[in-house]
Parts: structure tokens; sequence; C-alpha cells
């Protein structure tokens, strides 16, 4: 592929090339002489490498005993980061250093590639949540489960049983590439176009753990989806599939690169390109690749792809990813169709063999180690031996027979899961917040539950009305973990003035979302300037939005 240089409009300015004064850190370019102290500790010493310091010596040696670059750093890359002290209110998050600010007890992510797991899986997961965590568990909206209080101590022992039921925490965090966001109902939905599984399972199986692509400039996302309702947040990924039927070529994806949200939120592009099933997984690579190769590295805050993206242009990126990275050029490709259906599968859903799944949702995906291997029990009792998880902290059980489901549906209540949730609960997420991040300024999971709650109250006699779940978001700080700029009404923890006093409480964003089946394309929420909302104001304010979009409505029908 060449790329066209454009024709100069007739009296614009020329711009000049920008001869950057620094040196981006980019390893193809600048050599890979390391710019700042993560940079210089990372080409030490592989972040994988720390595994059997923690098997052979912290285990032993308990918390004490960890070297401090290991635990602030390496540990990420099995899934390990030190939560926050108990107490310590949000107003200190920016007055304390680090070490200042953390517990001697970990958050460990368990990665599950696709949200794809057995019934046997889900019981290991419950029953380490319940022997060494403290029966503590989030469904994340990365399709994992967390557990905290974890002790070092406990990490060998906890490893062996995930691993001997083919799961684990590789990778799950750090500047790696993390979990792989998979349509939670590959392989299953009447209407799906393809399953994505054996592409999820390829990347997965050739490059997790693979030390070639394990010291990258930053966090590294990827989603596949084989759904019409393009279920995997996409937009938002460094690296997304997207189904689609070519008119010659038949089913394959489409290709995007380089989203991503935290506090400079830039969605993904098109590439233009289609990807034919068999080559997804080398084509994965290269995208990976060229952000090892060629993202910047100099500053951790302007590292994510999504800068490379925006200094290369698209076309730049395809040549090079053509050119440097695969055997032969991509064919042109057409976009998927806009989204046919909301994408959080809940509720009760044919699949193509004639059973049904079922999509339950958690109150802002918080579980329990108990609730976790009810669920496994509870599948079994009802002939189902997979649940999947979902980027909208939602669970599934899967396979089941239409004279079973009702049965399900109580049991799914009985342990707090709602097959038929208020449009609230089924809209609201959020994320870990100050009760474990040390990041954290604002509490999120207690808030969102509680503005739920009273919303349920307030609001529950117009949902008919209504008709399709609000999309409210809670984020502890401004990193965006739960989407803050992709809700209808996004909120992003910080102190706020609130009549002359500096308290707890969020910045709100609105009107963003993804592209779905109200909403042409994906737009990101603006900041609704001066609009704050005190930690225990969420209810109130969500209430007002709400009423007036149905007054509008009303008027404008
Ligand atoms: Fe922590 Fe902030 Fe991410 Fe919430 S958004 S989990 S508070 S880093």
């Amino acid at each position: 592929m060449t790329i066209q240089q454009p024709t100069p409009i007739r009296g614009a300015r020329t711009r000049t090339a920008r001869v950057p004064t620094k040196p981006h850190g980019q390893w193809a370019v600048d050599g890979n002489e390391p710019l700042n102290g993560n940079e210089e500790w990372k080409l030490d010493d592989n972040g994988l490498n720390v595994r059997e310091r923690i098997e052979s010596i912290y285990a032993q040696g308990g918390f004490e005993s960890i070297d401090p670059t290991d635990l602030h750093g390496r540990f990420r890359w099995w899934g390990l980061y030190t939560q926050r002290k108990p107490g310590i209110d949000g107003g200190r998050t920016a007055q304390l250093e680090p070490h200042e600010l953390e517990d001697e007890y970990f958050m460990m992510r368990v990665r599950i590639d696709g949200g794809q797991l057995t019934t046997e899986q889900l019981r290991v997961i419950g029953e380490i949540s319940t022997e060494f965590a403290r029966d503590t568990a989030d469904v994340t909206d990365r399709q994992n489960v967390q557990l905290h209080w974890v002790e070092v101590q406990s990490v060998p022992e906890i490893w062996r049983r995930l691993e001997a039921v083919g799961l684990s925490t590789t990778e799950a965090c750090g500047d790696v590439p993390r979990v792989i966001l998979g349509s939670p109902v590959a392989g299953i939905a009447a209407d799906e176009l393809i399953d994505p599984t054996p592409q999820i399972r390829e990347i997965a199986d050739r490059f997790i753990g693979d030390r070639s692509l394990s010291n990258l400039p930053r966090k590294y996302k990827t989603a596949i989806t084989g759904h019409p309702s393009q279920d995997v947040v996409h937009e938002i990924n460094d690296c997304s599939f997207v189904a689609v039927e070519h008119p010659e070529l038949g089913i394959g994806y489409d290709l995007w690169v380089a989203g991503a949200l935290s506090v400079v939120p830039r969605l993904g592009e098109r590439l233009g390109v289609f990807v034919t099933p068999d080559r997804v997984a080398d084509v994965w690579h290269g995208v990976t690749q060229i952000f090892r190769d060629y993202g910047y590295r100099r500053l951790r805050n302007k590292a994510r792809l999504k800068f490379l993206l925006a200094d290369w242009g698209v076309e730049k990126f395809r040549e090079v990813l053509e050119t440097e990275y695969l055997d032969s050029p991509l064919p042109d490709g057409p976009a998927a169709p806009k989204p046919t259906s909301i994408g959080d599968h809940v509720g009760i859903h044919a699949q193509k063999d004639g059973r049904f799944f079922v999509g339950a949702a958690p109150l802002v995906g918080r579980v329990s180690g108990s609730t976790l291997t009810a669920l496994a029990n509870l599948a079994e009792a009802h002939g189902s031996q997979r649940i999947r998880t979902t980027p909208h902290q939602k669970l599934l059980v899967l396979d089941i027979e239409e004279s079973r489901i009702e049965s399900l549906v109580k049991g799914l209540d009985e342990i707090g899961l709602s097959a038929r949730p208020s449009l609230f609960r089924r809209g609201t997420i959020a994320c870990t917040g100050i009760e474990f991040c040390k990041l954290a300024i604002v509490e999120t999971k207690v808030n969102a539950a509680k503005a739920i709650e009273q919303l349920e109250e307030r609001l529950g006699a117009l949902e008919p009305e209504i008709g399709r779940p609000i999309t409210l978001h809670v984020n502890g700080c401004p990193n965006s973990c739960a989407r803050i700029q992709t809700a209808d009404i996004g909120l992003k923890g910080q102190l706020v003035l609130i009549d002359g006093e500096q308290v707890p409480g969020y910045q709100v964003h609105l009107g963003g979302g993804l592209a779905n089946v109200d909403r042409e394309e994906a737009g990101l929420g603006r900041t609704v300037r001066g609009l704050k909302v005190p930690a225990d104001g969420i209810a109130d304010y969500a209430e007002r939005v709400i009423r007036r979009y149905l007054a509008d409505r009303e008027s404008s029908d």
C-alpha cells in the first residue's frame, strides 16, 4: 500500500514537519536506552521473572521481604497490586506517597480471556476467595474476577489451584497484553456472525506470557466479537476485531486500533482492512509489535497506542503494519453495520442449539466467593457447565433447557443475581473505588448500589416509559476504569467544592455511549462544566436527568 500525499489546498498554510526536541523513547527510532525509572527497571529484569522470587523468597519471607521494585512494579505482571490501607480518606490520596497508602494485602486479578469459564473453574475461584481472600470477589468490566485481601504467602497455592483448572493471573496487569475481551455469547448466540473463540484462544496460547511482548510501553487491551451487538466495547481497546461480512471474502473481521479512555480519551479507529479469521492472531501480533517498537516510552501518560496513532494517522499505521510486520497486505474491508441490540445479554435468550442462556446482574459487579461457588452449583443443578463474564459486570449461565429457566432464575435471585433487573441496576457499573484502590478519591460501589435502590424506588413505575437501561458509570478517580466517558451519565470521582467546602464527589460527564442499537456511533460524554455531585447525591442527580430526558422526549414526539 502506498501513502497518498494530500493535495495542497490553495491558499492554505503549509505545515512544516515538527522536529521533536526530545526523543519519544521509541525503540525502533531512538534505541532502547531507558528514559525514565519505569523503563529502566522493566529493561533490567522482565516483569514475568518476579514469579520465581514470589515462589522461592517472598511467599516464605512475607510482605517485609519483598523488594520495593518488585512490589510496586513487577508484581503487576502476575495480576497483583497492593490494596489501599483501610481508613485513609480520599482527601489524602494525593498528599501521601504510594507506599504510605498501601496495605500489606494484595488485590489479585484472575484473567478470563473471552470471559469463558467452566463451572469447575468458577468453583475454584469461589473457593480460593473464601479460603484466601476473605470471601471477596468482583466481576470487573473487563471480564476478570478480582479478589482482595490476598497475602503473599498464599499466592503460590492460589496459582497452583488456578492453573490446575486452566486459569491464570499471567499478565493480568502491567505493561503487557491484558485479558482479551471476547463476546460473552461466543459460539452460542443464535444471531452470531462468527464464533471468535478460536481466535481468542490462538492469541492467548501463542502470545500471553511470551517474553518478547512482556515489555510494552504501557498496558495493551484487546477485544474480539463475532456478535452483531458488538458487545466488547471495541472502540476503547488498543486492538479490536469486530465481525463483518465482506461481499466477496465472506465473514471475517474489521480491525480497530488505538482506543483508550483515562484522562485523555480517544476512540479507536478503523484501519479499513478486512481480516480473515486465520490471520487474526498474526495481525494482532503485528499491531502489538508496532506498539512495542514504535510506542512512546518517555512519558507514561503519553505512552498508550492512541498517542502514536494521533501522530501517525491511520494510513501510516496501516502501511507500517503491512510492510514491516505482515507477510502480505490486507484487503480493504467494509465497516460493520450498526449494532442490532444492546449487547449486555441480560435476561433470557435463545441459543443456536435450541437451549437458552440466562444473563444476570450482580449489584455493580460485586459478588463474593460464596456467591460464585453457589452459582457454579446452581448452574450444574440446572444442567449447565458453562458460565460467561461480560464487559458490563454481568454473568451468564449457558445451555439451559427451556423447562429449567424459571427455576434457574429463581435460584439466581436467591443468591443476589437478578436475571430480570431494573433498568437502573442493569445500566450501572462501578470501579473498585476507595475501599481497595490506592488511586481512589471517592467510594464507588456502595454509593452506586445505594443510588440504584433509590432510583428503583423513585422511578420504578416509569421503567416502561424509559424503555432502555440508562447507563450510569461510577468512577473513584479520573482514570476511568469504569468508562466514565462512554455512559449516559459518567461520574468521575474527585474532591468537589460544595457550599464552600471540599467533599468527596463526582464531576459529571453526560451523553457518552458506544455504538449501540440506540445510537449510530460511539461518542464521548462531555464534561458539564461546574456540574459536581456530592458522593451521596448520585440518585438525586440521575433522577433529574432521567425526568428531563423523558420530558424532552415527550415534547419532541
Ligand atoms: Fe481505582 Fe480510579 Fe480505576 Fe477506580 S477509576 S479503580 S479509583 S484507578
